[in-house]
């Protein structure tokens, strides 16, 4: 199979990734700038592609195509990214812009539906591709500076009626609980993301890494940080509880930096709090699984993504 290259847009980190077959060949990481806007961010996305490209004896035009995953809503017939708030961008036409800077096809998709994909090719979720002639619903939960939510039917990702469906991290788990970044209260993010942690002890947004969370959680004398990661686990459990009442998925794979550096250790306490709040053989039924490609769960989606369109074109 041809050769693709991905990108994970972030609203800190830019990741261009050359992936062939499911693997990831070369990664170059760049701090994103915002500060650029919308066209200097396409122009930086352009030049990691290239750089990541650089050292395998590849030119653009050995590429089949460019799938970019982006922090945000994406209207996939105008090829528009709708909404990114973390890029400060709207309406962007981000597809005819990346094609014309690479030349190559460019395939948009949300973040956190690329994860979900490419953990249903290549990671947790695989082995519930095989279930033939069975409508397996499956989601994804990915935490970090925010929570993300993606909703997959039959091997394709289910987006609504007005691609917006799917928006997990902005259930409401208590009605009065802290303001979310989308204005309203009491979103499964505003109280069990990373930045929602950061906010309950009094921390600038983006001063604490995930993984750093987990150093500090074996400490003494961090009880309000155990406290705010308890909260966390209790409210991811209510909101894996909702999933199962409302889409009754086969499997729901929890992902994201926040997982990654603390998913073992909360899959418990998460669990525990699901059961309290789901309906019974929903639950039963669900497989409740940590993501197995961590960061390239992403890239590996959008470049699936990426191949699986050219087909349609
Ligand atoms: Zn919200």
């Amino acid at each position: 199979m041809t050769p693709l290259l991905a990108v994970d847009l972030g609203g800190t980190k830019l990741v261009a990734c050359l992936v062939s077959e499911g693997k990831v060949l070369s990664r170059v990481k760049v701090k994103t700038r915002v500060e650029d806007g919308p066209s200097g961010i396409a122009v930086q996305i352009a030049a990691c592609c290239r750089e990541a490209l650089s050292g395998s004896g590849l030119a653009l035009d050995g590429i089949a195509a460019v799938g970019v995953a982006v922090p945000g809503l994406v209207e996939h017939a105008t090829g528009t990214v709708v909404q990114a708030p973390n890029l400060g961008w709207e309406s962007f036409k981000a597809q005819a812009k990346l094609e014309s800077l690479l030349g190559r096809p460019v395939v948009l998709e949300n973040d956190v539906n690329a994860g979900l994909v490419g953990e249903w090719a290549y990671g947790s979720l695989k082995p519930f591709q095989g279930l033939q002639g069975r409508q397996v619903p499956l989601a994804a939960l990915f935490v970090g500076t925010g929570v993300g939510g993606a909703l997959m039917l039959g091997g394709s990702l289910v987006t609504g009626w007005s691609g917006v469906a799917g928006e997990l991290g902005h259930m409401k788990v208590s009605e009065d609980g802290p303001k979310c970044g989308c204005g309203r209260r009491g979103c499964l993010e505003a109280l069990a993301s990373r930045s929602a942690i950061e906010k309950a002890l009094g921390k600038k947004r983006g001063k604490l890494t995930s993984g750093r969370i987990a150093q500090l959680l074996d400490r003494k004398g961090s009880r309000k940080l155990k406290k705010a990661v308890s909260r966390a686990a209790h409210y991811l459990g209510v909101g894996v509880a909702n999933i199962v009442t409302i889409f009754n998925p086969r499997a729901v794979v929890l992902g994201g930096g926040f997982m990654e550096a603390l998913g073992e250790r909360l899959l418990p306490d998460i669990m525990g709090s699901a059961r309290e709040h789901s309906f019974a053989k929903g639950l039963r039924d669900c497989k409740v699984l940590l993501s197995a490609l961590g960061d390239d769960a992403v890239p590996l989606g959008a470049a699936h993504l990426a191949a699986a369109s050219l087909g349609n074109r």
